[in-house]
């Protein structure tokens, strides 16, 4: 390279790379970065963010020192410049002008306004907040994971209808991994590839649901990993939601990397005052009168999914509507019972309810299983026999052993007194529904 000048060094090094990577590679990765001046000591190379930087320097510092001008210790002589956002703005305006509008098939009930908010979500909704007033200049890709039912539709629909409404040009794709695979294969079949990656690659904000659909298809994995890289590249926001974090997905290393690069953000189980904010809100939007007791009752019962929530606020209105009743706890309890959430009961055992039971009643354990007769523990150990009565399949002789030796007939007795007491006793029903999900029966 002695004889070339360094501009030529440049060429040769890009035609280089050309010959070594795939279309796609080359057009994600090294078509984006422009060589901006040559002097005696340096190269400065325009870049449209750092992790094109990163990618060049990663994978191709060999080549770079063979290429390109050397410091004195033998490192590539580069000096990087991220590209302004102005003019990236300027580049990318003409085309979503252009740009046909899809319909994105949203749900008009999936916004930011109606996703309520607590500790367990306030996070993934600040992040989506943020990424949705600022497509592209905040978190890239933003990742969001967690169980079934806890919201990631809606928060990317949310995303999508904000997008839609403050930045009208941009031009924005709502699709699941399912949705992205179908249209990949129609366009192999129809030979239209191309057009499908132009497509893709021409869109401001790509929202992809569900990714965890994509395991196990490594064809259809590669094609996505580029258009991801291709728009981030781009500064064009990506977010993807998925039921588990990047690294427990059975995806490829590279792509695993590429998500785990922005920000990764999980959605948890609403706590029971989200749940019952949640409940009313939606009873709200169906015009039903939801009473606060219910909505606890009802919230204190389903905590792990909130499609469940709402579908029990839509069954308890619907049974009300009809059958012209108020909507009461125990009409809930009627109506609700099967989707209440219970564990097999062979799961739960003497030792957990002693536990939970002390820790409600705010005695010792010791004393549960000791024989004080003073109120507060006798009470609290009555309670903990009828619970493991009902809820452990043993013998009444070795259920009643495992409270430090007690008879039988003690334990029978106690378990009539607390199911009698139980319908009339609103303190107490609650102590034993707190109880049965601490235990998680
Ligand atoms: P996921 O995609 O995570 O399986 P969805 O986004 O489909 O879950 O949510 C299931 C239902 O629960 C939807 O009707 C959604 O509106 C509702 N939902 C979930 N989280 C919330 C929340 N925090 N506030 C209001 N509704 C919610
Ligand atoms: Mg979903």
């Amino acid at each position: 390279m002695a004889t070339c000048t360094k501009q030529d060094s440049w060429s040769q090094f890009i035609s280089h790379l050309e010959g070594a990577l795939s279309n796609a590679e080359f057009a994600n990765w090294i078509k984006p970065i422009s060589l901006k001046c040559v002097d005696s000591v340096s190269v400065t190379l325009c870049v449209p963010n750092v992790f094109v930087q990163e990618y060049l320097l990663d994978n191709f510092y060999e080549d770079l020192v063979t290429f390109l001008p050397v410091d004195g210790k033998g490192k590539p002589s580069i000096i990087f410049e991220i590209a302004e956002q102005k003019k990236r703005k300027a580049v990318n305006l003409p085309a979503v002008q252009d740009a046909p509008k899809v319909d994105l098939k949203l749900n008009s009930s999936y916004t930011f306004e109606t996703f309520i908010e607590g500790p367990a979500n306030q996070f993934v909704k600040s992040a989506a907040m943020g990424v949705a007033s600022r497509p592209g200049h905040s978190y890239n890709p933003l990742f969001v994971h967690g169980g079934v039912g806890l919201g990631k539709t809606h928060l990317l629909h949310a995303i999508a209808h904000h997008v839609q409404s403050q930045h009208k040009n941009l031009k924005i794709l709502y699709v699941t991994a399912e949705g992205f695979i179908n249209d990949l294969m129609r366009h192999l079949k129809g030979k239209s590839l191309d057009k499908m990656k132009q497509y893709y690659r021409s869109l401001d904000v790509l929202l992809i649901d569900d990714i965890q659909f994509l395991q196990n298809r490594p064809n259809f994995e590669e094609e996505l990993c580029s258009t991801i890289e291709a728009l981030i590249n781009q500064n064009k926001q990506v977010v993807i939601s998925s039921d588990k974090p990047p690294a427990q997905l059975k995806l490829s290393e590279r792509l695993i990397a590429r998500m785990e690069w922005g920000l990764v953000a999980h959605l948890g189980c609403p706590d029971l005052e989200t749940r019952v904010a949640i409940l009313q809100s939606k009873a709200e939007q169906k015009g039903i009168r939801l009473p606060s007791k219910v909505a606890f009752f009802i919230a204190e019962h389903i905590f792990q999914n909130v499609r469940q929530l709402e579908g029990a606020v839509n069954r308890l209105g619907a049974y009300c509507r009809m059958m012209h009743l108020d909507v009461t706890e125990e009409v809930a309890e009627k109506t609700l019972g099967e989707m209440f959430c219970t564990q097999p009961s062979a799961k739960v055992s003497v030792d957990n309810i002693l536990k939970s039971v002390a820790a409600i009643f705010d005695v010792r354990l010791s004393d549960l299983r000791g024989s004080s007769r003073m109120k507060e523990i006798a009470y609290a150990r009555q309670v903990a026999m009828y619970l493991a009565k009902e809820l452990v399949p043993d013998s009444l002789v070795k259920l009643a052993s495992a409270f430090g030796g007690k008879t039988h007939s003690t334990l029978l007795h106690a378990w009539k007194k607390i199911k009698n007491q139980l319908p009339q006793d609103e303190m107490l029903k609650r102590q034993v529904q707190l109880a049965r999900r601490e235990i998680g029966a």
